[in-house]
């Protein structure tokens, strides 16, 4: 076994495969080979990223769903791992009608080479990050902006082409920020033939950040999405089914970080990773006494989704809605 543990064989026979649908659209997961890094390159010894050899590749990653969901069919959107020294014009050589793959892209790509690399790849959109931003405009993360992510040109491109964006929202209030909300809704307004998706539910990982979204206000922007990646919490979850539509919802995990075992924990309006390994995820709690038998938080992701999606949606959430998503993106 690469990633489950008997007793997680034991949770997904008995509590997950009667729920969860025969198809599986996994929409945020990072794939990438240490040939897009320099020679020597590795990462820390407790980041994630260092976990499986400190590469995930796609044939590994069709392994580890083999294991963790063997009566599903699962597809995916991936990407690389958005590091300031991943070669951007490398992206996953997805295949097949269910795999599809976006590249990562700093506001410093002039557009054609973003084009480029978009047709090279046959990629369906783009992932910008934070670092891409923090590094091109020299500033510092608490600084950022999520209009610092792209420039006007790229965004009139990707308009243009009618291509996603996966994106990972910044600055330390994340959803309940207003300057993020004012600047989600201008995007989605300006640049109606994007497909913005809100990488993490906008980073609302606990419920009183969720309350204070203007969530309700962007569910009338028909092109704009939430991927639920790392959300273990079901009541977070269900907010956004409450006020947005299902049909613009994607179940997503982020693994491979999803793979570890652990659980995201709201702690009086604050979260934290619990972590039954010795790895870091951003404000990590380690078991050191190993008190408790996790499971993997792609499970208690799927455990939260179950538990917040309507029945009569279910299917949409976890394939249909991405599936068609990209599938209208794949015409470059
Ligand atoms: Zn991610």
């Amino acid at each position: 076994m690469i990633v489950n543990t008997a007793a997680d064989m034991q949770i997904y026979h008995e509590e997950l495969a009667p729920q969860l649908p025969k198809r599986i659209f996994d929409a945020h997961v990072h794939i990438w080979q240490l040939d897009a890094f320099p020679p020597g390159f590795s990462f820390a010894p407790r980041e994630t990223s260092s976990y499986f050899e400190h590469q995930f590749s796609l044939e590994f990653w069709r392994r580890c769903m083999q294991e963790i969901l063997p009566e599903q069919e699962v597809g995916l959107l991936a990407f690389p791992m958005p590091h300031n020294l991943a070669d951007r014009d490398k992206a996953p050589e997805v295949q097949g009608e269910t795999e599809f793959a976006s590249i990562l892209l700093s506001p410093a790509d002039p557009v054609e080479v973003l084009q480029q690399r978009l047709l090279k790849n046959k990629a369906v959109g783009v992932k910008p990050y934070l670092n891409f931003a923090a590094d091109h405009h020299q500033k510092s993360l608490a600084d950022l902006e999520i209009c610092d992510m792209l420039s006007p040109a790229q965004l009139d491109y990707l308009n243009q082409a009618g291509l996603a964006i996966t994106l990972h929202i910044p600055r330390s209030l994340r959803f309940a920020d207003p300057v993020n909300q004012r600047q989600m809704l201008r995007l989605c307004r300006d640049y109606p033939r994007i497909r913005f998706i809100f990488a993490h539910v906008g980073r609302a990982y606990f419920l009183q950040n969720i309350r204070q979204s203007n969530i309700s206000e962007l569910a009338d922007c028909p092109n704009c999405y939430f991927d639920s990646a790392m959300v273990n919490h079901s009541e977070v979850l269900r907010y956004c089914f409450d006020h947005f539509p299902a049909e613009r919802i994607l179940f997503a995990s982020d693994a491979p970080i999803a793979l570890l075992h652990g659980k995201s924990v709201e702690v009086n309006n604050q979260y934290t990773y619990l972590m039954a390994e010795d790895y870091e995820v951003g404000s990590s709690i380690y078991d050191s006494k190993k008190s408790l038998q996790f499971t993997t938080f792609f499970y208690e992701q799927l455990r939260a989704i179950l538990a917040a999606c309507p029945k009569q949606h279910q299917e949409q959430v976890f394939y249909h809605n991405a599936i068609n998503l990209f599938r209208g993106c794949a015409k470059l």
